[in-house]
């Protein structure tokens, strides 16, 4: 059977709310799909490792989107689009549907990296979607002893929700001190203590190479030659961003499997557009590049749906990224690299600024628990120079 839509959104996740809603600004009438992969509607990311842990009055239907409701689009989940044919303009599925577009928008995210020989089941779970989150409580109510691999944002988010709610957690990173990848030492150093503090047993150094599940738990092999025994795992590895629908279709796609988009998220199609993390787009300050987060999926997505409902606007919002642990929090624009040269401002209670600093200008400022300081550190980027003192910027 084939329905046809004006405007076809494949992935459902953020970025095709924000997406079908942006269209609405533009369109009150054109018919909107949205195929997804997952069996649930678009639901808001970041709850999953954040406020549904933190927070016992925030249910999931506080964090409800709305999307059918208040667009109007049809939800087609559980169906992976497998092929595009751009010149009959329509899309088929994994579950044999096809479906006509008048305009098309790729949104379709990505998939968390997996380890070797450690394939996903009950006890072993890569954590990204709603699903997981279900799975993931029912399988901790009886508060487990659960090995957490990756020191990024699942690896953190995920350690600091489940020892606030009574778990016993293993934290497996590759770096010496957490976060040190990310964080000038004085940082990650903060936040590693506040891992340990908080009852997590923190093992840096050692990446997963491998290991299994058995009928009473699960083992990770770690690279440093330990094992460790824990009743489930929750890995955050990091994406691979999911391109490949795009590349089989001919459009152009970055090394990294990102789909190239201009400054109206259109690829060489003029009637198809890509959007969110998948998308390698012109940012108008740090340049060309992909980015994984939330600020990103919900800005690029309005913009994407109004330029596929007819404007011509240009996509020039800057993303900020941010994370909470414990009681400690950050705020963030552009490239954090620990390994490039940092400064670090001091601010009153505890609060510091730093300053990542490339061969010529400043790439990337983190905001440790300073608030206010987003727009003041996209100013800062955006002059693409080393400026003489870095005490009163932000
Ligand atoms: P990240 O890229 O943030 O982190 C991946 C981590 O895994 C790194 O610490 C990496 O270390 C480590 N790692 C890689 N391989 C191994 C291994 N074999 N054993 C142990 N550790 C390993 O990805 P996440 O999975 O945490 O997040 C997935 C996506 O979700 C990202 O797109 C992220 O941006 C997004 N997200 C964003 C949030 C936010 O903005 N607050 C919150 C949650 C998710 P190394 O760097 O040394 O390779």
């Amino acid at each position: 059977m084939s329905h046809d839509y004006d405007y076809l959104i494949i992935g459902g996740g953020m970025v095709a709310d924000a997406a079908a809603k942006g269209i609405r600004e533009k369109d009150a009438d054109g018919t909107i799909g949205i195929i997804g992969e997952e069996s649930t509607a678009p639901f808001p990311r970041p709850a999953l490792s954040k406020k549904l842990w933190t927070d016992p009055d925030f249910t999931e239907d506080d964090a409800a989107l709305g999307t059918a409701d208040e667009t109007g689009a049809t939800l087609h989940l559980g169906a992976r689009a497998d092929t595009i044919d751009r010149e009959a303009k329509t899309i088929t599925t994994s579950t044999g549907q096809s479906y006509g577009y008048g305009r098309l928008l790729i949104a379709t995210g990505g998939h968390p990296r997996q380890i070797a020989g450690l394939a996903p089941s009950a006890r072993v779970i890569y954590y990204r979607t709603l699903e997981h989150y279900h799975r993931l409580r029912a399988a901790t109510a009886d508060h487990p002893h659960v090995a957490v691999v990756g020191g990024g944002y699942i690896g953190t988010e995920i350690a600091a929700a489940l020892v606030q709610n009574g778990s016993s957690v293993t934290l497996v990173h590759p770096d010496d001190v957490l976060g040190s990848r990310t964080f000038p030492d004085v940082v990650a150093r903060e936040v590693d203590t506040m891992f340990t503090d908080a009852g997590v047993t923190v093992h840096g150094g050692a990446k997963v190479e491998g290991g299994s599940t058995t009928p009473a738990g699960v083992r990770l092999d770690l690279s440093d030659g330990t094992t460790v025994l824990a009743d489930l795992a929750v890995i955050g590895l990091g994406i691979e961003p999911a391109g490949v629908l795009a590349r089989r279709s001919g459009l152009d796609t970055s090394s990294d499997g990102g789909i190239v988009v201009d400054e109206h998220l259109t690829t060489a199609d003029p009637d198809v557009l890509a959007a969110g993390d998948v998308a390698e787009y012109p940012d108008h300050i740090l340049g060309r590049r992909r980015v994984e987060h939330v600020d990103n999926a919900n800005e690029m997505g309005a913009a994407a749906g109004r330029i596929l409902a007819g404007s011509d606007e240009v996509y020039d919002h800057t993303p900020m990224f941010y994370s909470d642990l414990f009681d400690a929090w950050y705020e963030a624009v552009g490239t954090l690299d620990a390994s490039l040269r940092t400064e670090v401002v001091d601010k009153p209670d505890g609060g510091k600024v730093v300053y990542y600093v490339g061969d010529d200008e400043v790439v990337g400022v983190l905001l440790w628990k300073v608030g206010d300081g987003v727009e003041p550190a996209k100013k800062v980027l955006a002059a693409h120079t080393i400026p003489d003192s870095f005490d009163d910027l932000i």
